[in-house]
């Protein structure tokens, strides 16, 4: 797809420190890393978001993204990794083209998510966005 910086690098037009790559899947460095060693998983086909994806796809990505992974803690040494996908700018996304973050966490490594959990205001408010989801599967 034209425009898209990870097609791109697909195509060789720009350069990455590829790790892995397949017919379907291209592995390389994050060039901004959370944490030093941080890899991409992407398809070479060009999908976005991962709603659009197929299941294929979705499944090679994430197999190949626990290779990775085992990859991180044997070579680094890493004692966790946090594997993420993010799907649409509210979701903090910044390259439309599908892809899985994989990356090594270190106990005394420092970063912390901010997860910042909310509360429901009571069961109901909770289960009624259940039933919610479940009335669209
Ligand atoms: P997103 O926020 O879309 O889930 O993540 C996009 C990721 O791609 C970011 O972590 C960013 O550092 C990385 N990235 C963006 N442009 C490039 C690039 O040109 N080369 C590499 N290697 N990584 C990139
Ligand atoms: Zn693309």
């Amino acid at each position: 797809m034209r425009d898209c910086i990870f097609c791109k690098i697909v195509e060789k037009e720009i350069p990455a420190t590829v790790i892995y790559e397949d017919d379907d899947v291209l592995v390389f460095m994050d060039i901004g890393p959370i944490i030093k060693g941080h890899a991409l998983v992407i398809s070479k086909k060009h999908y976005d978001p991962v709603t659009e994806t197929p299941d294929e796809m979705l499944a090679k990505l994430h197999v190949t993204a626990k290779r990775i992974a085992q990859a991180q803690m044997n070579g680094f040494g890493a004692d966790g990794v946090n594997i993420m996908q993010n799907n649409g700018t509210a979701a903090g996304q910044e390259v439309p083209h599908i892809h899985v973050h994989v990356i090594p966490r270190f106990s005394d490594d420092g970063h912390h998510w901010n997860w910042n959990a909310k509360k429901y205001n009571d069961f109901d408010e909770m289960k009624k966005l259940a039933d919610k989801l479940r009335e669209q599967l």
